[in-house]
């Protein structure tokens, strides 16, 4: 299983740095090994990638989790990963747990961690690991998912 760093941090004496998120077209979370690892979706993306399977051929497997969340299962690379571009066929329809990564949420708790799988949180950890991090700062286009995500959960 993927390990990962708490983001916890008090709102006092957040620590100021120019890191700012950068992603590098790695692809390595658009590849899933075990199946814990795959998106945790809710069911209004659920019909979404199902109309983008529709539309490509291809076909998707969700595991109903209850609460209006499902496990996308995905084996191997996502159906929707192009190995020659190195993109995502789907890039304006991924669904929130794609956009908000290197962040991860535990939909349950409400947690927030942070991916080490990915390149960019490899090639920075030394200053991801000192706490306190000003997440919004950092990831501020994913803590805006994550807003979306949140007001969606709350309305399922
Ligand atoms: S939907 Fe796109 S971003 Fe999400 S895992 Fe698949 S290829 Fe990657
Ligand atoms: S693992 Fe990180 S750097 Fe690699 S493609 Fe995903 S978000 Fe970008």
């Amino acid at each position: 299983m993927r390990s990962s760093l708490n983001l916890h941090a008090s709102n006092n004496n957040l620590l100021t740095t120019n890191l700012r998120f950068e992603c590098y077209r790695c692809s390595h979370c658009c590849y899933f090994t075990v199946i814990e690892e795959s998106p945790i979706v809710i069911e209004d993306e659920v019909i979404n990638l199902k109309s983008e399977a529709v539309r490509l051929g291809l076909e998707l497997k969700f595991v109903d989790l209850g609460n209006g969340l499902f496990r996308w299962v995905i084996e191997g690379y996502c159906p929707f990963y192009s190995t020659t571009s190195n993109l995502c066929s789907i890039h304006e329809k991924k669904p929130l747990s794609c956009r908000i990564y290197p962040l991860l949420l535990n939909m349950r708790t409400g947690d927030i961690h942070l991916s080490t799988a990915c390149d960019w949180v490899i090639q920075n950890l030394n200053t991801l690991s000192k706490g306190n991090l000003d997440v919004e700062e950092v990831f501020k286009n994913e803590v805006s998912w994550i807003k979306i995500l949140y007001k969606k959960l709350l309305s399922t």
